[in-house]
């Protein structure tokens, strides 16, 4: 089963590569995975490391919504973050249920998704231990869903879209906890460009490394520049 769950997710999305970056002749360099020599100078890379230089890996920001609980999700309207995102396609975000049915609103009205998040931007909503809340989340989220604000003939792209029904019922639990309400431009730089100016990096690195199997960054010339 986990096997089948596994080959149905590749052919679903195009799977995030690793990257690693070291440091080595005075530069940043990114790749798939350490080379045994260093792209500019030919040594091997590792056998003059400090600490400093020492490759870290560079953590994926995707995941799959439907394994997060409670979360805000956003993924490119049409195809996926490492394809066809191109920094500025459109994007759809929804909010997941409590076993990651993501729930999102279009123009042909509110929808329950089993399956096409799989390569997701999240912002986790509540914290593991509110089980309170994550119990009651479910009964909430389908309440909020059925309200006739969101038919299809309500529907407005830029006024009243899949963005003013994640933020509405996210602020409507604040609401209820007493808490203060978040602004639709307040929560967008809070907590979704942080995430997608990682996510942007990301995909900018993968296409370079993809293309041309190192990206490196001059050290001297960024610090020239700044
Ligand atoms: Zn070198």
């Amino acid at each position: 089963m986990a096997m089948f769950r596994a080959q149905e997710e590749e052919t679903l999305q195009p799977l995030a590569p690793s990257l690693v970056k070291f440091t080595h002749c005075d530069r940043d360099i990114y790749s798939n995975s350490v080379p045994q020599q260093c792209p500019i100078c030919g040594q091997n890379p590792g056998s003059s490391w400090d600490l400093e230089q020492a490759p870290i890996s560079i953590p994926n920001p995707f995941v799959n919504a439907h394994r997060e609980k409670c979360s805000f999700v956003l993924r490119p309207t049409r195809g996926h973050f490492l394809k066809e995102y191109d920094g500025c396609s459109d994007l759809h975000v929804g909010i997941t249920s409590s076993t990651g049915i993501v729930h999102h609103y279009n123009e042909t009205g509110t929808h329950k998704d089993t399956s096409g998040w799989e390569q997701c931007v999240s912002v986790p909503l509540v914290p593991p231990d509110q089980y309170a809340l994550i119990h009651q989340w479910d009964s909430y989220l389908q309440e909020f869903s059925c309200n006739e604000r969101w038919r299809p003939q309500r529907y407005d792209e830029k006024e009243h879209n899949c963005y003013t029904y994640a933020l509405r019922f996210i602020n409507g639990l604040r609401h209820l906890q007493e808490r203060r309400i978040f602004t639709k431009e307040e929560f967008t730089e809070r907590f979704i460009l942080p995430r997608t100016r990682r996510a942007s990096k990301y995909i900018t690195l993968c296409h370079e490394v993809s293309r041309n199997y190192y990206y490196m960054i001059d050290h001297s010339r960024w610090n020239g520049r700044t």
